[in-house]
């Protein structure tokens, strides 16, 4: 059987990479190898004469001309890392994006000086905000609430994966329709394309990426009418909401916070700068 060197395969994947078009080689080809063989960024780089075999490299190759043919890293690896965790994805997950740590980001500071005790995530899909969130605190409950009973069981899987299975439900339901009872932090990623801009997304979002998870109507704000009013019935006085929104949204998602008789009480900036995630309180006196 023939044997490869670590460092041949590196070079030998980011450079297919490279010539398929891929942005960033070489990350990719480090993500792949470390996945599939079980391997280090240390051990590329400090023991670049680690054999490879050959049936180990036939399948790096062949995620390679997958990868080419435009399925996002992520999918084909049937993982993603979010907070600095693995997530499982499923077909009906979205794959979870750097911008949507934001949220996570501006929810843990917002219960800096008492972690939050009850959280709700509606459209929770791979559960990545809520196990995060879970798994930072260690003395919270939290609900995910999704439509696809597929996405449940990814999430529920996650959950199990980081050891927060026993201080989560995962219910199947419309945003908060079949719920009682208040949540002292909401967060939820809706969908918030709209559908006449899906068309424009990338091939890997607008192929692997599931539609429901996407599609916000005609306007893109389909959901956020839905899901604002039920935050206004689930959060509790002092309670804290977290919803990320699309590019140009801040205006008109403020315009349904109001409505709703809650307030828009802050827009925090993506690592792009651009306006992701809207912090809505109750504001009673
Ligand atoms: N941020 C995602 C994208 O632009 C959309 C996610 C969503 O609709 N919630 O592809």
């Amino acid at each position: 059987m023939q044997r490869f060197f670590l460092s041949e395969i590196y070079r030998d994947l980011s450079a297919r990479l490279r010539s398929g078009g891929i942005e960033n080689p070489a990350q990719e080809a480090r993500i792949l190898i470390e996945a599939r063989g079980g391997l280090t960024w240390a051990d590329i780089i400090a023991r670049p004469e680690t054999p490879v075999s050959e049936s180990c490299a036939a399948g790096m190759l062949q995620d390679v001309e997958r990868r080419i043919s435009g399925e996002p890293l992520s999918r084909i690896l049937g993982v993603r890392e979010f907070y600095g965790l693995p997530f499982a994805l499923g077909a009906e997950t979205l794959d979870p994006r750097p911008d949507t740590e934001t949220l996570v980001d501006s929810a843990l500071r917002a219960f800096e000086k008492r972690p939050a005790e009850r959280i709700l995530d509606l459209g929770t899909g791979s559960g990545c905000l809520l196990v995060t969130l879970l798994y930072k605190w260690n003395q919270a409950f939290g609900v995910g609430v999704d439509l696809s009973f597929p996405a449940l069981r990814v999430a529920r899987a996650n959950a199990i994966r980081h050891g927060v299975a026993d201080r989560a439900s995962f219910l199947n339901g419309v945003w908060a329709e079949s719920l009682l009872g208040t949540f002292d932090l909401i967060v939820s990623n809706p969908p918030y394309i709209p559908n006449q801009d899906i068309r424009t997304l990338s091939k890997e979002v607008q192929n692997h990426d599931p539609i429901l998870a996407l599609d916000g109507g005609a306007d893109g704000l389909e959901a956020f009418r839905n899901v604002i009013p039920e935050i206004k019935n689930r959060l509790t006085p002092k309670g804290v909401a977290f919803v990320e929104i699309g590019f140009g949204q801040a205006v008109e998602v403020a315009r349904l916070v109001e409505k709703s008789g809650l307030v828009p009480s802050r827009i925090h900036a993506d690592i792009s700068g651009v306006e992701r995630v809207f912090e809505i309180r109750r504001g009673d006196k």
